[in-house]
């Protein structure tokens, strides 16, 4: 159950309010009794019965709310309600702000208000950036990309400035950024030459408004701090999130405060290089060229490569007998560089999923394989940050579904793990939003909350 607007929570507290007052008032009435007629023996006990009332319906009254809200410890339940009823108050604000989400592909943006939806009557509008791959031609430096990109922006938005009059501008970027805006590297936007450009700050200086601005996971972490409790999320404070699609990332999340280190790229488990040489795929590397990293093995891409190469090496096994039609129909599915790549990915990783739900052996041994590294890199994590709660966002985690991907990484977990990380049998929540809305929605927050700092 999920409370949708600030009447239910205020309903929510009301009640019960309003049970114990009742209680305490028909104590008081027992207890004078008592004392009128000292030797009224039942007055006594009813004096008794309705402390012991009160005392229960305190707790059923936390133990709603506790469910509520998801909260593991029932009366954390009134904080949690407070922080809510506070971020409902902030949603209600009229002023808007401007969100761009700045991909590899598909730039776009959108004018946000405080609740997260959009201003826009069709939604996030298409950007048309300038882009190494597609402009080096007619650039001379590339290092001038930065600079063009922003005039390019200031022109595209200007009708939405004077239309909405944003307040302030959240800004998603492919590529590491650190706490003060300054984007690292962006080798598949601006080129391999284009390093440490302080973006946030030329923004500012361009459009005139406060900017805040990360990369794609920490918009992910400023959506699910604004709107994650409203989903039904136990912890919106701290919490690692992950997302497993063509790639993984991840960002973690400290009392608040996106961790970002001292490059933007703390908290990324992808580029971990944990993963073992049996758990390698041939001939499928990370797309940063390290044989080793996590994504090479757990992504949703790995998944499918994994899925094809298994299909044709354990052909022949007996314990996939039953498994031979499926086997044949990903065997048959070409992983080729070219357009229909990510499309026959898709298609072998929902023929796997598919199946896994349905039981098959050999689905269930691919999801595992691609799994068991990524349980490790949520080990390494719990290690070094113990957040307890990990929010799992992003395609392959969507295909595959709670049911499917938190028993088989608590599995893992439990196998690799001794007590020390006792509380990872429950670690996560398949955090349910669309994939198109949380990029932008995030950024959106992350620059409300430049307006009205908590
Ligand atoms: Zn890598």
């Amino acid at each position: 159950m999920v409370l949708n607007s600030p009447w239910e929570c205020l309903f929510l507290v009301g009640a019960e309010w309003l049970i114990c007052a009742a209680t305490r008032y028909i104590g008081r009435k027992a207890r004078r009794r008592v004392t009128l007629n000292a030797n009224r023996d039942v007055w006594r006990f009813g004096a008794v019965l309705t402390a012991a009332a009160t005392r229960f319906l305190s707790f059923v009254t936390c133990r709603i709310g506790g469910c509520v809200f998801g909260a593991r410890d029932p009366p954390s339940y009134r904080s949690l309600l407070w922080r809510y009823l506070l971020s409902s108050n902030q949603a209600s604000t009229s002023q808007v702000v401007l969100a761009v989400e700045h991909g590899g592909t598909n730039p776009k943006v959108d004018v946000i208000d405080g609740g997260g939806a959009s201003r826009l009557p069709s939604g996030p509008m298409p950007l048309d950036l300038p882009q190494f791959e597609r402009t080096r031609e007619g650039i001379a430096s590339p290092t001038k990309l930065p600079a063009a990109t922003i005039e390019a922006l200031r022109e595209q938005v200007a009708p939405l400035l004077s239309e909405h009059r944003p307040s302030a501008l959240g800004y998603s970027f492919a590529g590491p950024v650190t706490a003060d805006g300054i984007v690292k590297s962006a080798p598949n936007i601006w080129g391999p030459q284009v390093r440490s450009v302080p973006y946030a700050r030329m923004l500012r200086d361009a459009l005139g408004m406060p900017v805040a601005m990360g990369n794609d996971m920490w918009a992910a972490a400023n959506d699910i701090m604004a709107h994650g409790l409203a989903a039904g999320l136990p912890d919106v404070r701290t919490f690692c999130v992950i997302t497993v699609s063509s790639g993984v990332g991840s960002k973690v999340v400290l009392d608040g405060r996106v961790h970002l280190g001292v490059s933007g790229v703390a908290g990324e488990i992808g580029h971990m290089p944990i993963l073992l040489p049996t758990e390698a795929i041939p001939g499928h590397r990370c797309g940063c060229g390290a044989p080793s990293c996590v994504e090479a093995g757990a992504s949703g891409n790995a998944n499918a490569y994994r899925a094809r190469y298994y299909a044709k090496a354990f052909r022949e096994e007996h314990r996939y007998t039953r498994s031979r039609e499926l086997m044949e129909q990903v065997a048959a599915i070409g992983l080729n560089p070219g357009p229909h790549l990510s499309r026959n990915i898709m298609e072998i990783n929902a023929l796997i999923c598919d199946a896994a739900r349905r039981g098959d052996q050999f689905a269930l041994d691919v999801v595992s394989s691609t799994l068991r590294p990524l349980a490790r890199a949520v080990a390494c994590v719990e290690a070094e940050f113990n957040v307890r709660n990990y929010y799992f966002i992003g395609g392959f985690a969507l295909a595959l579904g709670e049911g499917l991907l938190l028993p088989v990484l608590r599995q893992h977990l439990a196998e690799m793990t001794g007590s020390t990380y006792e509380d990872l049998a429950n670690l996560g929540r398949v955090y349910r939003v669309e994939e198109q809305t949380w990029g932008l929605r995030g950024v959106a927050a992350a620059a409300h909350s430049l307006l009205s700092p908590q």
